[in-house]
């Protein structure tokens, strides 16, 4: 692959230097940016303990890294379901430890950082902060690695940049994310950029997560579009998953089915 050695001057941390500079983010024994390729899978919200315990097993089962759950959701109404907050953080945290995965909760905002840091092992910046420049600076002097999601609206530089927020008060372990982008397309919840892939890979060091869930809104598309993301070059996959995805109380058309979710899993081992 080429190198695109530009450097620019307000990326000078996040930006690649050299062709073999990669920033490796460790969790305890999961390492993205390494040479294994990452599936975090979880529900977009932590509804109930048998809920997030039934996912944390299909994880586990299907040979997948992390775990992820939303507790404090941002919604786009303020009268859709809000999460379960604390309650969803403990549930997690429980279902995590039972199956040995370490956890992704998104930090909705600065008052329940500390708490999440004490619960979970990566904060998740959710799209719509992605310039929450408060938010992004706390995370940076946070212990724990971020995974940053781009913006529906941001332009790559963009995201590098809010990703050099968290980088400049030194927090060197940032995951990227690319979640799809809003187009005139309206077949899909948003549009996913494929080219960002290749393109963060030129730019960047740091690792590459793809979630194709939020970006297609719809499961039917997920398993094509996860499996384009890895021949894209990502490290590693962020995929939604429910056990009864009819009955999901948020985001409910774009989670995978375990069954579904298993035949992902089964084609990522293909190769
Ligand atoms: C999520 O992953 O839970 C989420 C809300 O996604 P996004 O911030 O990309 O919309
Ligand atoms: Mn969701």
């Amino acid at each position: 692959m080429a190198i695109d050695f530009e450097t620019h001057p307000g990326l000078r941390l996040a930006a690649r230097h050299s062709a073999d500079e990669q920033t490796r983010v460790r969790i305890g024994a999961v390492e993205i940016g390494g040479g294994e390729f990452t599936v975090i899978a979880g529900p977009c919200a932590v509804e109930s303990h048998d809920q997030i315990r039934a996912c944390a097993e299909q994880v586990k089962l299907n040979g997948c890294q992390i775990l992820r759950g939303g507790c404090f959701k941002g919604r786009t109404s303020p009268y859709s379901f809000q999460g379960l907050g604390s309650k969803g953080l403990e549930l997690l945290a429980l279902a995590g430890a039972e199956f040995q995965l370490p956890t992704i909760t998104e930090v909705l905002g600065e008052t329940v950082l500390e708490e999440i840091e004490n619960k979970a092992d990566i904060l998740q910046v959710g799209a719509r902060n992605m310039q929450n420049y408060s938010l992004l600076r706390a995370v940076g002097r946070s212990r724990r690695p971020v995974l940053l999601k781009r913006h529906m609206s941001a332009s790559i530089h963009e995201l590098l940049s809010a990703a050099e927020y968290i980088l400049s008060e030194g927090n060197p372990n940032v995951i990227l994310c690319e979640r799809g982008i809003r187009t005139f397309e309206h077949e899909t919840r948003f549009t996913l950029d494929i080219s960002a892939v290749p393109l963060l890979r030129l730019k960047t060091h740091l690792p590459i997560v793809v979630d194709p869930s939020h970006a297609a809104g719809r499961s039917d598309i997920v398993i094509p579009l996860a499996l384009a993301a890895r021949a894209a070059g990502a490290h590693g996959l962020m995929v939604e998953i429910h056990p009864d995805p009819g009955c999901a109380q948020s985001d409910s058309a774009q989670a995978l089915s375990f069954e579904q979710f298993a035949s992902l899993c089964s084609l990522l081992r293909r190769g």
